[in-house]
């Protein structure tokens, strides 16, 4: 009976390997990768060869000798203990657990939006906003200045490509339009067209709410209470069209945000630094621009206050506020990293007094990998992005990227740069290896180590950026 068992789970255990791995075969080839196919290849004939010997084995009853049983037993015990190594769940982090709060170890200023680059980068010469900005910080006058000459934090749009990135940079301002058109005050806070208020309890109104933004288009949705902490002190980006002034002080007066998030498409983002990766960021915007107006203005029509926050109008941090809403943890490149989507995805969001059952933080590996990991470190071309441990910065202890020679080496290339997101280990493709890989890695310290070696030896330490598909080829 034993070894009918024996028999029966090694048989499944190498069918789900061979299936596995050639399934990374196929991926990684398509993928191009020239290296995670070879060892895909050398991984799959290991695997499929190991299933033949074992399917004649028991074919031959050799199984059923005693050196059989023997190998059976070895075998079974060997798969058990690395599948218990690789997936058993590790103590939980109460610091992740514990979302934004597990990070302040101070006192946490609010951010003001003036300090941001790209407020900064709009400030004219001679206006009293310049002087008040460069009076209090004159260390960023010459930087910005010299910034702005090269045309500002893009520099000169799509300069790494010329003479293609003129067509992609087209088609990523077709995109970047979008939330232009979308950020009116009663848009960004849209009226109740219905005229009443709809008694619905929070249960039912989280239901709803996620279950609409989904439909939308948000792959993944959270809601968290506002922690005032995550809002801007004061507007700082053209509020112009909002009726908001460059210097207003900013309030959040809703209890809770409900974040959203847009996949970047895997091709894509490979291509970065390039201009077709600036189109999928620029895609992404749009998509969240639509999707969190079309959510406000839904609870606007339930009876209650709701703002759109999107890139032409933000009053939260989103990223904060989408570890609060448990949708994942910050990478040491600042972005937001998930279990679904790793860091390739843009936020939005929408600010509500609507009451919602707020989603918890949670725990996913993410703080233990990227202390052993560096590789978007050591990838930046700036060097914009600290390695070793996380630092005490404004009362929180992180990862504190830095956004002056970061936004310098988007003016040089002319895109969004995004090299960090493309060489991060949590950023590949969905296809099962990977699902199975990452479900290993946010559970266990030993899957962590074990998958950051083999992704620095399958896909390099610096991996290249890729070709783009045709409609968005970069290389002239
Ligand atoms: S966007 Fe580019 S320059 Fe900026 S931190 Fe990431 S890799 Fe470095
Ligand atoms: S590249 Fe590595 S260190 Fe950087 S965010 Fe991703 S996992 Fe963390």
């Amino acid at each position: 009976m034993l070894d009918a068992i024996l028999i029966f789970l090694m048989g499944l255990a190498l069918i789900g390997l061979t299936g596995i791995t050639f399934s990374f075969l196929v991926s990684s080839f398509r993928e191009k990768e020239d290296r995670a196919t070879l060892f895909g290849g050398i991984q799959f004939v290991f695997f499929f060869g190991s299933l033949v010997l074992f399917t004649l084995s028991y074919a031959n009853g050799f199984l059923e000798t005693a050196p059989g049983r023997m190998l059976l037993i070895v075998l079974s015990a060997f798969t058990a203990a690395g599948t218990w190594l690789l997936f058993n769940k590790n103590g939980e982090n109460a610091k992740a657990l514990a979302g934004t709060a597990g990070l302040i170890v101070g006192e946490v200023e609010r951010f003001d939006e003036r300090e941001t680059v790209f407020a900064r980068d709009n400030l004219q010469i001679g206006t009293d906003a310049y002087k008040e900005m460069y009076g209090e910080h004159p260390e960023w006058e010459e930087r910005d200045t010299r910034r702005r000459a090269m045309g500002g934090v893009v520099g000169e749009m799509g300069a790494i490509d010329k003479p293609k990135g003129n067509a992609n940079f087209s088609a990523a301002i077709a995109s970047m339009l979008m939330p232009e058109y979308l950020c009116a005050p009663h848009i960004i806070r849209p009226m109740n067209f219905r005229g009443d208020t709809i008694d619905i309890n929070p249960e039912e109104a989280t239901l709803r709410v996620k279950g609409f933004a989904r439909k939308l288009g948000a792959d993944l949705v959270g809601v968290a209470r506002i922690n005032p902490l995550w809002t801007y002190s004061h507007r700082g980006m053209d509020g112009s069209q909002q009726g908001e002034e460059w210097g207003q002080a900013l309030e959040v007066s809703h209890g809770y945000v409900i974040v959203l998030a847009t996949e970047m498409a895997f091709d894509l983002v490979q291509t970065s630094p390039h201009t077709s990766g600036t189109i999928e960021t620029a895609r992404n915007y749009a998509e969240g621009a639509g999707i969190s107006i079309r959510l406000a203005q839904f609870i606007a029509n339930l009876g209650y206050s709701a703002t759109a926050e999107h890139l032409r109008h933000y009053q939260s941090l989103l990223v904060p506020m989408a570890v609060d809403a448990g949708l994942g943890e910050v990478g040491r490149h600042g972005y937001l990293i998930t279990k679904e989507l790793g860091p390739r995805l843009r936020l939005a969001g929408v600010t509500t007094d609507l009451p919602l059952v707020p989603d918890k933080p949670v725990d996913i590996g993410v703080d233990d990998f990227c202390v052993r990991c560096e590789k978007c470190s050591d990838c930046c071309p700036s060097r914009s992005i600290p390695s070793g441990a996380p630092e005490a910065v404004n009362g929180t202890l992180r990862w504190k990227l830095n956004p002056e020679t970061c936004h310098d080496y988007w003016a040089k290339v002319g895109t969004d740069c995004n090299i960090c997101m493309r060489v991060c280990p949590f950023s590949h493709d969905r296809s099962l290896p990977h699902k199975v890989i990452t479900e290993a890695v946010t559970r266990n310290k030993n899957a962590r180590r074990l998958f950051l070696y083999m992704d620095d030896l399958f896909y390099g330490r610096k991996p290249k950026a890729k070709s783009a598909p045709g409609w968005a080829s970069y290389a002239s």
